[in-house]
C-alpha cells in the first residue's frame, strides 16, 4: 500500500521536458508540478500539447529530453502495477468496444489492488465511484449503448474507483451537461481535500477559475504561465493565446474571474 501524501508533496513532475515526434516538437521545454491537495486546470487551445504533456506525467510517453518524475520518483522507476497504484489517468478518448456493463467498466478500475488489502474496499471503491457520477441506475446498461456524457461519467468512475493520489484527468468535463461538469470539479475538489493532486485539463476558462487552485496555460508546446486564477486570467494573456479577443470580469459575488470572448 503507498503511503499516502502530505499536503503540498509533489506528486508528479515535469522538468524541462521535450516531446519530438518525427520532426514536430510537440512539447518544447515545458516544467510543471502537480501537488497533494490541489486542483491544477491544464488550458489552452487545441493542439498546445495538453494531452501529451498529461500522458507525459502519467508515465505513459517517455520525453525525448528532461525527466518526469512520480511520487518522487523517476516515471520510469515504477513497475505498471505500483504505477496504476499511485495515478489514475483519464484519457480524452474512451474507447471500449466490447459490450461490457457499466459495473464491469468501473471495476476495471480496482484491478492494480487485486491481491493486496485494498482489495477489501473494491465494492465499496466502486459503489461510491458509481454514487459519486450518478451512475448507480446504470450498472447493467452496456457502455455502448450509453449517451456520449454517460460514456464519460462511466470512464471518469472507473479513474475514481481507482484510489490514486494522483489523478489525470483529459477534458472529463467535453461531454458533461452544466450540472455534471459543476459535479465533476466538486469530485476533483472533494479529492484534492482528501490529500490527492488532480489534474484537469479543461477549456471551459470560467469553470478552470472557479474552480481550481491553480491554472497553467499551455501554447504550442509551451507553458506561458502557471499560477491561482486571478493572476493567468488577464484579458491580454488570454486573446494571445487563443488568438481571439476575450474580456476579463470578476464575478461580483465569488470574485472570481469569467472569461468571455470578446463577440
Ligand atoms: P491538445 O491536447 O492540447 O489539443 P495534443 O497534445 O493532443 O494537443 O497534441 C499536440 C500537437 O501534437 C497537435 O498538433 C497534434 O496534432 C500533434 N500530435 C499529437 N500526437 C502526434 C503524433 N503521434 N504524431 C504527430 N503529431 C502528433
Ligand atoms: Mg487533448
Amino acid at each position: 500500500m503507498p503511503e499516502p501524501p502530505a499536503e503540498g508533496d509533489v506528486l508528479a513532475e515535469a522538468d524541462a521536458v521535450v516531446v519530438t515526434i518525427g520532426r514536430k516538437r510537440l512539447l518544447d521545454g515545458v516544467s510543471l508540478r502537480v501537488h497533494a491537495g490541489e486542483v491544477l486546470a491544464l488550458v489552452g487551445p487545441n493542439g498546445a500539447g495538453k494531452s501529451t504533456l498529461l500522458s507525459v506525467l502519467a508515465g505513459d510517453l517517455p520525453p525525448s529530453a528532461g525527466t518526469v518524475s512520480i511520487h518522487g520518483r523517476p516515471a520510469t522507476s515504477w513497475s505498471t502495477v505500483d504505477l496504476a497504484r499511485r495515478r489514475a489517468v483519464l484519457p480524452q478518448h474512451n474507447p471500449v468496444s466490447f459490450p461490457f456493463d457499466v459495473l464491469a467498466v468501473v471495476e476495471m478500475g480496482r484491478a492494480p489492488w487485486e491481491g493486496t488489502p485494498a482489495e477489501d474496499g473494491d465494492e465499496r471503491a466502486v459503489a461510491a465511484a458509481l454514487a459519486d457520477t450518478e451512475l448507480t441506475a446504470f450498472a447493467t446498461r452496456t457502455y455502448p449503448t450509453l449517451s456520449g456524457g454517460e460514456q464519460a461519467r462511466t470512464a471518469l468512475a472507473r479513474v475514481l474507483a481507482q484510489s490514486a493520489s494522483l489523478l489525470l484527468l483529459d477534458e472529463p468535463t467535453a461531454a458533461l451537461d452544466l450540472r455534471h461538469q459543476e459535479q465533476v470539479l466538486a469530485l476533483a475538489r472533494a479529492r484534492a481535500a482528501e490529500g490527492a493532486g488532480v489534474l484537469v485539463v479543461l477549456h471551459d476558462l470560467g469553470l478552470a477559475a472557479a474552480h481550481a487552485d491553480r491554472i497553467a496555460v499551455l501554447a504550442a508546446g509551451g507553458l506561458v504561465e502557471a499560477g491561482p486564477p486571478e493572476e493567468v486570467c488577464h484579458a491580454e494573456l488570454l486573446s494571445g493565446v487563443y488568438q481571439h479577443p476575450v474580456e476579463v470580469i470578476t464575478h461580483p459575488r465569488t470574485g472570481k474571474p469569467i472569461v468571455l470572448p470578446y463577440r
